[in-house]
């Protein structure tokens, strides 16, 4: 089955995350959400009847951004697989995380502190901070909001009604790797 996103809001009406059209709906059969817009052409079909697909939903909590530590993959995403020394496209198995300040001096684990990067800059950098080595960073890491991991972990399936219920709820830019 396709699974097309649908976009969760909070109580304030804050675009949180985003769900598969599948899991809103079930949230909405056990009215665990309320549907705010569903999509015009998308439909769920049981063997007698079709529904509509939820397009945006609001979940009744209040809710509080990522304060754990990342993994490896949120990291991947958070920086659109791309090196943060070269800028080059990195693919899963080739990617790697570097400690800016490396962990053998004190380095910890956690969002400001790692970049993803390709193998060739992450050797050539050592156990040096970027400064140290002379290698500049394209960005600035941050700890991101889960909407920011959701929109860059959906963005190959976005669609232009989902588009436009970002903007609705404003989303402007899908170019959301971190800025
Ligand atoms: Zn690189």
């Amino acid at each position: 089955m396709i699974l097309y996103p649908t976009l969760v809001l909070d109580k304030t009406y804050t675009p949180v995350t985003i769900f598969s059209h599948k899991k809103a709906f079930l949230l909405e059969l056990l009215n665990k959400c309320e549907v705010l817009e569903h999509y015009e052409r998308i439909k769920l079909h049981s063997p007698s009847c079709e529904f509509p697909a939820p397009l945006v939903i609001k979940i009744p909590v209040l809710f509080r951004h990522w304060q754990s530590s990342p993994t490896r993959r949120a990291l991947f995403i958070r920086d659109n697989f791309t090196c943060a020394y070269c800028g080059k496209t990195v693919k899963d198995n080739e990617a790697t995380v570097d400690h800016l300040v490396p962990k053998s001096r004190g380095g910890k684990w956690e969002w400001e502190n790692l970049v993803t990067s390709c193998s060739e800059c992450n050797q050539r950098k050592g156990n040096r901070t970027p400064k140290e080595a002379g290698m500049e960073l394209l960005f600035k890491p941050k700890r991101p909001s889960t909407i920011q991991i959701a929109l860059n972990r959906w963005k190959s399936k976005f669609n232009e009604e989902f588009l436009r219920a970002l903007s609705t709820y404003g989303i402007r830019s899908i170019n959301v790797s971190i800025g």
